[in-house]
């Protein structure tokens, strides 16, 4: 008889760091009774203490799999969803059927419209694990898995200058091209001279050949977007990251077509179906792909849906214990048109001793490795950061 999942833990963990995501509080900008603040610029709600939701799947066999998902706001609905729902249809499954249980649960709650959200948060932590332990019963990494390698390092990008002003970003930009690193994003958020400034200052200091990303954080109009585009356009950014209101596809493809940028969306996405709408309309040139949210199933098809438009896949990568992260690499290598990956200096810094030593990177790219399943599990450090929902 085949090895059956025998139990599902849910863990949340303490990511809290000294400085908030993307930087010192501005003006105006007041952490609640809850815990919670809200950028002014863009309006999203976000933790002034990151934690992440991490959940360990273990088989009758004894073995263990790992995954993780957002865990950043309300992360006791994610953590019920797992424990009171979906547990009891996974416990006694074969986790070799990883995928056939990924839609069975995705159809338990469609007809009430759970099609995204919190519920597929809890879908994706749930998949990574389960795709762990097949690597792991496999004797396997994961990227073989998934029908085998076509990167051996990824390059990567550093995400956000948490510097207070213009001319601190920049020197935390220059920091990062010394260790070697030829790719930055900024955001538009705390861009307080203004998103031209930024990317004019920037270009100023780090040169022409280097790459520089203006992520718009979902806050301007098409008629603002296609403006701020050609007012960029002197300082040859890479790619502009969500200028619109994620529900409005028909203005993203007019701002795709007319802005003269590459536009790059996609870390909101659960499905593949939220690729397609997208996708199909033309209204993106980069997809941008979170594991924290798709979980490997999710995330390997609209990678794949991407690369049947021919179209460049850059992950996304947000504040994480570093399982996600993991498999969001792992996954990559398994993808042709991976061209980049997010890189989250505060996950690789401060947190880098939370997982063994196998996220590793050098001169800008990340290496992937052959460690089987996802190749990492949560160190003593992190366990000490984990309690038990
Ligand atoms: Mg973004």
């Amino acid at each position: 008889m085949s090895d059956q999942v025998a139990a599902i833990e849910v863990y949340i963990v303490d990511l809290s760091q000294d400085r908030p995501y993307l930087g010192t509080l501005r003006e105006g900008e007041v952490v609640d009774p809850q815990g919670y603040f809200v950028r002014k610029q863009n309006g999203t709600v976000y933790p002034r203490s990151n934690r992440s939701l991490v959940i360990r799947i273990v088989t009758e066999d004894g073995v263990e799999g790992w995954g993780e998902t957002y865990g950043i706001v309300a992360p006791g609905a994610t953590a019920e969803i797992i424990k009171d729902l979906l547990a009891g249809f996974v416990v006694g499954s074969d986790p070799l059927d990883v995928q056939a249980i990924h839609d069975r649960l995705y159809d338990l709650m469609r007809v009430r419209g759970y099609n995204g959200g919190f519920y597929l948060d809890a879908l994706a932590g749930i998949d990574i694990a389960l795709w762990d332990i097949a690597g792991k019963k496999a004797g396997l990494p994961l990227h073989k898995l998934l029908g085998g390698r076509y990167h051996d390092k990824i390059h990567c990008y550093v995400s956000g200058l948490p510097r207070d002003t213009l001319a601190e970003r920049c020197e935390f930009a220059c920091e990062w091209k010394d260790k070697g690193f030829d790719a930055v994003k900024f955001a538009s958020p705390v861009a307080d001279d203004g998103v031209v400034a930024e990317m004019r200052e920037l270009r100023r200091a780090l040169g022409e050949d280097f790459k520089i990303a203006c992520d718009l954080h979902w806050t301007q109009t098409q008629a603002s977007a296609i403006e701020l585009a050609r007012e960029i356009a002197p300082y040859k950014p890479w790619f502009m990251e969500a200028p619109l209101p994620s529900e409005d596809v028909q203005g993203l493809q007019k701002v795709a077509e007319h802005s003269g940028q590459t536009v790059a969306v996609g870390e909101e996405w659960r499905t593949v179906f939220d690729a397609r709408l997208r996708i199909d309309a033309q209204a993106v040139h980069v997809i941008q792909p979170e594991m924290g949210h798709t979980g490997v199933t999710q995330f390997m098809r609209i990678g794949r849906y991407a690369e049947a438009h021919h179209l460049q896949i850059m992950p996304h990568a947000t504040i994480g214990a570093g399982i996600f992260l993991a498999a969001s690499l792992q996954a990559s290598a398994a993808l042709r048109n991976v061209v980049s990956h997010e890189f989250q200096h505060s996950l690789l810094g401060p947190f880098r001793h939370f997982t063994h030593d196998v996220l590793s990177y050098e001169n800008g790219a990340y290496t992937i490795t052959e460690t089987p399943g996802i190749g990492v599990e949560p160190s003593d450090a992190m366990k000490q950061k984990m309690t038990r929902l």
